[in-house]
This record gives C-alpha cells, sequence and structure tokens, in this order.
C-alpha cells in the first residue's frame, strides 16, 4: 500500500476523520537518521502524528510538532507541509529499549513521561497558532488526544503504530484520528470510544492489506462519511543547497574560510533530513563573491 493520507467527514457533520498509511515515510526517516528501533517506532509515530494534524492545511500552511521528554530519546520534533511533505528527528537516533512487559517497542519509556507536547500551527497569519500540554505517556497517540481535547477543545480518539521488522526495517506505520465536531449529538464521544476499543491494531490493519479507507471504516463502524480529501504524504524536508548557501554568508566570510583553512571544507548536515552539504573552497567562494555583487 502506498503512503497516503485520507480525510473524511461523517454524513451528519459530527465526526471528522482521518486515516493515514506513512509505512515509506518512516522507513526513509530511519534509513537518513539510522535510528533504532525504539526511536524509529517515536520517530514514525511522531510523522504519523504530524501528517494527521495536517491535514486540512492549504497552500503554504504547515504544523510542527515538538515532544519534549525527559527520556534517552532526547525532544523530537517533526512537521508536516499542506501538501502531505513531512520531515522530522529525534535527537538520540540510536536510543534503543529493551520491549515493555506487553513486548511493545518501549516508546513511551525512550520518550520520557514527563514533558510537554508542543503543537505549533503555521496558517500563514500575523501569528503562528501555538498550544501545548503535558505528556500523558510518551507514547504519542495518547499524548496527541491529550492535546487535541485540552488545548484545542476536540474530543478526539487517536491510534498510531509503527512495525518494525528483523534488520530494524519498518514494515508498517500508520495511524487514525477520529475528531468530534461541535454540536455532535451526545451519544457519539461514547460511541467513538467504543469503536476504538474494538479496533485492530493499526500495524495489523496495514500489515493486513487495509487502505486508509478501509481503516476508516472500521473506526467508525456503521457512521456514513463522505471523503475530503485524499493525499499522498511522503518524507520530503525543503533545506536545499541555496538554503546551506546563505547560513554559511550569514556565518560570514572570516569564520568560513577559517573552517576551510582548518578544514578543508565546510560541512553542513540538515537535522530534519541528514542531508549533508558539504562545500570546498570554491564554493565558498562563490557565496561570497555573488553576495557581495548583490546591490543593497
Ligand atoms: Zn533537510
Amino acid at each position: 500500500m502506498e503512503d497516503v493520507l485520507v480525510r473524511a467527514i461523517s454524513a451528519d457533520g459530527a465526526v471528522l476523520a482521518c486515516a493515514t498509511i506513512a509505512t515509506g515515510v518512516a522507513e526513509e526517516a530511519r534509513a537518513r537518521h539510522g535510528t533504532l528501533a525504539t526511536a524509529t517506532a517515536a520517530l514514525g509515530r511522531g510523522l504519523v502524528a504530524a501528517a494527521m494534524l495536517g491535514s486540512g492545511l492549504k497552500g503554504r500552511q504547515t504544523v510542527m510538532l515538538r515532544v519534549l521528554g525527559d527520556g534517552p530519546l532526547g525532544p523530537m520534533i517533526v512537521e508536516s507541509t499542506a501538501n502531505g511533505a513531512l520531515r522530522g528527528y529525534v535527537t538520540n537516533p540510536k536510543t534503543d529499549l529493551p520491549p515493555t512487559a506487553s513486548r511493545k517497542l518501549d516508546v513511551g519509556g525512550a520518550v520520557g513521561r514527563r514533558g510537554t507536547f508542543h503543537v505549533t500551527r503555521d496558517l500563514g497569519l500575523r501569528e503562528p497558532y501555538q498550544g501545548s500540554v503535558p505528556l500523558v505517556s510518551g507514547e504519542i497517540g495518547e499524548d496527541l488526544a491529550a492535546y487535541l481535547v485540552s488545548s484545542e477543545q476536540v474530543p478526539s480518539v487517536v491510534a498510531v503504530g509503527v512495525l518494525i521488522g528483523p534488520h530494524q526495517s519498518v514494515l508498517a506505520s500508520g495511524g487514525v484520528l477520529l475528531q468530534v465536531m461541535p454540536g455532535a449529538p451526545s451519544s457519539i464521544p461514547a460511541y467513538l470510544e467504543e469503536r476504538a476499543r474494538l479496533l485492530p491494531a493499526v500495524t495489523q490493519m496495514v500489515t493486513g492489506g487495509a487502505s486508509p479507507d478501509e481503516m476508516l471504516r472500521q473506526a467508525l463502524g456503521t457512521l456514513p462519511v463522505s471523503v475530503l480529501e485524499r493525499r499522498p504524504v511522503r518524507f520530503a524536508c525543503r533545506c536545499s543547497a541555496q538554503k546551506v548557501a546563505g547560513v554559511i554568508a550569514a556565518l560570514g566570510r572570516g569564520e568560513a574560510e577559517r573552517l576551510i583553512r582548518e578544514e578543508g571544507r565546510v560541512e553542513v548536515q540538515c537535522r530534519f533530513c541528514g542531508e549533508r552539504y558539504v562545500l570546498d573552497s570554491d564554493d565558498v567562494e562563490a557565496i561570497f563573491a555573488s553576495a557581495s555583487e548583490e546591490p543593497d
């Protein structure tokens, strides 16, 4: 199944629902950052959470999720754009913990159970919208639900999951998000909770070949829905050689030339995607030559 996100609304407008499959996204994140299993699962869940938070964005709008826990993983930052480009990193990609008592990847232990879950929605207004809540468990899904309920006042059911195979690679990654809209009948939250209780694990649905539409059907039961949006999601970064040139220009000619003298090159690595940009003395010279040609 390709990586795709589907957003739908129930016929009566009471429930906004989103399901996504992002196995390729999680695997690319793993390969780029060299994460070990627990870190791979945390980052994969974070990317799915960002994808679902980003559903419905338009134009140049973005959403950034920062999970700042006290566990060995360190801060995790993930971001989604309106066109389904996802990127992100964890501070300590080699974090790998023993499985939990129920033989699950210990994402909560890696993230930490104390800390904060921050969401920044840049909707193109003067100020981005920011909200945060204390971490509930560090498992990401519960934390996202707590965030939506207490910070955005939207009762929500969230399921996210990542399955790691032998040789560390990602076999499945995906999620489901159900949100109760204002004015929904009072029976809806309990109905969704009950459906969530019956819902198979996300990774089980994804490995079983379910599409996001089928995941939504399983999550919503008899509730009829119409699809609002269907879009591919992918790991994609906004870094570029041009932006790196800007960073080096800001560093200043003296500092850049010192690095060339001492190291023989200037190396810049993008935190979000791990891409390395290596510049030699000619590259650095070209940056300052073109910078000085620009009119003030
Ligand atoms: Zn990048």
